[in-house]
C-alpha cells in the first residue's frame, strides 16, 4: 500500500496495524533487512504473500491510459532488471499472476481509501506450496487524477514490489517505504536482493 498522507495525518490505528506487520513480518534485526514476507499461504485482502514463480502475467485490460504507461515503465524499468520476467497479458485466467485493476476505490478490502490510499495489493488465491497464485493490485484513480507522472511510476513500482513478495520499508529514500512522496520510484539493491535471492 502507498499512502498519500504522512505520518501524522494518517489514523493512528491504520499506522499502528502497518507497523505491526512490519515488525511481525521483520523478525530480528533491523527493519530494512527483512521487508520479505516469503510465502505466507494466505489469501486474503489484508495480508501479502510471494508470488508462485518468476514469470509474472500481468493483466491490465481495464487500466487506464495512463495507468498502463506508468506500469509499463515499472515492469520495464524496475521489474525486468531483476530475476523476474513479467508479460503484459490480454485475456486473464484463475492463474494469472497479477489482475491490474483501477478505480474511484472507497472501502475495496476495508481500507479507507478517501484518506489517502494511492494503491493497494492483496492476495486472492494461493498455491499448493503456499505462494500467491493470483494477486490483485487496485490502483486508485482519485489519486491518479491529481498526480503526475513521477508519482504514478513510484506507486507502480511499489505495488509490483508486493505482488512478489516485498513488505514496507522504514526508510524514507526506498521505495518500499509507504507514504507519498517517495523519493525513488526504483527499487535499491536491499530490494532486488530480496527478490534475486527467491526467484
Ligand atoms: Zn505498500
Amino acid at each position: 500500500m502507498t499512502r498519500k498522507s504522512n505520518h501524522c495525518t494518517v489514523a493512528a490505528g491504520m499506522f499502528a496495524s502497518l507497523l505491526a506487520a512490519a515488525f511481525v513480518l521483520s523478525g530480528p534485526g533491523s527493519a530494512e533487512a527483512y521487508n520479505w514476507v516469503g510465502a505466507t499461504n494466505t489469501a486474503t485482502c489484508s495480508q501479502l504473500n510471494m508470488a508462485d514463480n518468476a514469470s509474472h502475467n500481468i493483466y491490465q485490460g481495464g487500466l487506464r491510459v495512463d495507468t498502463v504507461a506508468a506500469l509499463t515503465w515499472a515492469r520495464t524499468n524496475v521489474v525486468d532488471p531483476t530475476n523476474v520476467n513479467t508479460n503484459a497479458v490480454s485475456t486473464s485466467t484463475s492463474t494469472t499472476d497479477v489482475i491490474a485493476v483501477n478505480n474511484y476505490y472507497t472501502n475495496e478490502c476495508g481500507h479507507n481509501w478517501a484518506s489517502g490510499v494511492f494503491g493497494a495489493v492483496s492476495c486472492h488465491s494461493v498455491t499448493a506450496s503456499g505462494r500467491c497464485q493470483q494477486h490483485y493490485m487496485r490502483i486508485n484513480l482519485t489519486y491518479m487524477d491529481s498526480e503526475g507522472t513521477s508519482t504514478e511510476r513510484a506507486v507502480l513500482a511499489h505495488e509490483m514490489g508486493h505482488t512478489l513478495g516485498l513488505a514496507h520499508r522504514s526508510e524514507t529514500y526506498a521505495n518500499m517505504y509507504p507514504y507519498w512522496p517517495q523519493a525513488t520510484a526504483y527499487w535499491d539493491s536491499h530490494d532486488v536482493g530480496h527478490i534475486n535471492t527467491n526467484y
